[in-house]
């Protein structure tokens, strides 16, 4: 454990969306340093598969429910004192966001329900899972926190929404936050099924023996970071005042096109039969570029990513291979 993260021994911390993919992995993180973790999801998007191993855990708290209602979300404050809050639950992946554009809407009343517990129990710090669709179609390239947005999706719109009432808490209220501009975050326990993540749904069309569908002519880039990272930045983010009240990119800075990723991933399952199946582009909120900058990261945090995509990727293909059960389509 680093020894930054030694404060966060004992402390009681909330994850909303603990049961998702990024909340799961977070959780690992905090068990480890300690924590006494409460887990809240509804389970709508998020597995109980992923949070049984903490099951055993006496520092591990589960609570069911709806971070969208406030009845509900109250049950997570009502018996202890939180210290530090991860919202992490919200309506997640670009086809879902589409398909339930309402959904995401609802999302802004978990946003300000968690923002005003947290101001009136004293939470210490309260941290946010924004995303990189709020820069959209990119004006500009590398993407800066402080450079230009193109939001356009509902999705993104909300995002931006929760980033700046954050924001006003800490300079309003002086309750401490911070949002965390997600790139394209991967690794064990990602949604694989049609509604998942490229990598996920690569990784396991290949371990079923089925070709890649990649859409367009697969020269969109993302930013992939490898769920380790992403959780030490956040935590790194989590116990430095100087993210309070800012947003912070976390990825790599290196972009990768949809088509390396696939020839990754075959370079992983050794199969000859795993081709490449080129298909039209998604209809609505296909973004084709994005690279975010880094500087921020390295300046609040001073972080760089530690996995090479082919590291994270192997990590992530040996997961889903010794759990294939997982795998869903
Ligand atoms: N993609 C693809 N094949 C798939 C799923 C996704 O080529 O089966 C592409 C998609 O068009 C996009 C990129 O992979 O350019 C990332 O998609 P994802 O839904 O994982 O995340 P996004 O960054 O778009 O939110």
């Amino acid at each position: 454990m680093k020894k930054e993260f030694a404060k966060l021994e004992g402390a009681t911390i909330l994850v909303t969306g603990g049961a998702g993919f990024v909340g799961s992995n977070l959780i690992k993180q905090l068990l480890d340093c300690g924590a006494r973790v409460i887990c809240f999801d509804n389970f709508s998007t998020g597995k109980k598969e992923n949070i049984t191993e903490f099951f055993s855990d006496s520092n591990f708290i589960l609570i069911e429910g709806d971070a969208n209602k406030k009845e509900e979300l109250f049950q997570a404050f009502k018996d202890s004192t939180v210290d530090y809050v991860f919202h992490y639950a919200a309506t997640v992946g670009v086809v879902r966001t589409i398909e339930q554009p309402l959904a995401v809407l609802h999302d802004i009343q978990g946003i300000q329900t968690i923002l005003e517990f947290s101001r009136q129990r004293g939470v210490k710090k309260v941290m946010f899972a924004s995303s990189s669709e709020v820069y959209g179609e990119p004006l500009e390239l590398p993407e800066k926190e402080d450079g230009r947005l193109n939001a356009e999706l509902p999705y993104a719109t909300v995002k931006l929404i929760g980033e700046h009432y954050l924001k006003a808490y800490y300079t309003t209220f002086g309750l401490k936050t911070c949002s965390l501009r997600f790139f394209n975050v991967y690794g064990p326990k990602q949604d694989s099924s049609s509604y998942g993540f490229v990598a996920g749904v690569f990784l396991r069309q290949a371990l079923q023996g089925n070709n890649l569908t990649v859409f367009g002519k697969g020269n969109q880039t993302r930013d992939f970071v490898y769920v380790d990272d992403n959780i030490e930045a956040s935590l790194l983010a989590l116990v430095s005042d100087s993210t309070n009240g800012k947003v912070m990119n976390i990825g790599v800075g290196k972009p990768t096109t949809i088509l390396q990723l696939a020839q990754a991933v075959q370079h992983l399952c050794h199969n000859p039969k795993v081709a490449i199946n080129f298909l039209p582009l998604r209809k609505g909120g296909e973004i084709i570029h994005r690279c975010p900058d880094i500087n921020k990261m390295k300046e609040y945090i001073n972080f760089v990513p530690q996995y090479s995509l082919e590291a994270g990727l192997q990590k992530t293909f040996e997961w889903y291979k010794n759990n294939l059960e997982r795998l869903s389509l």
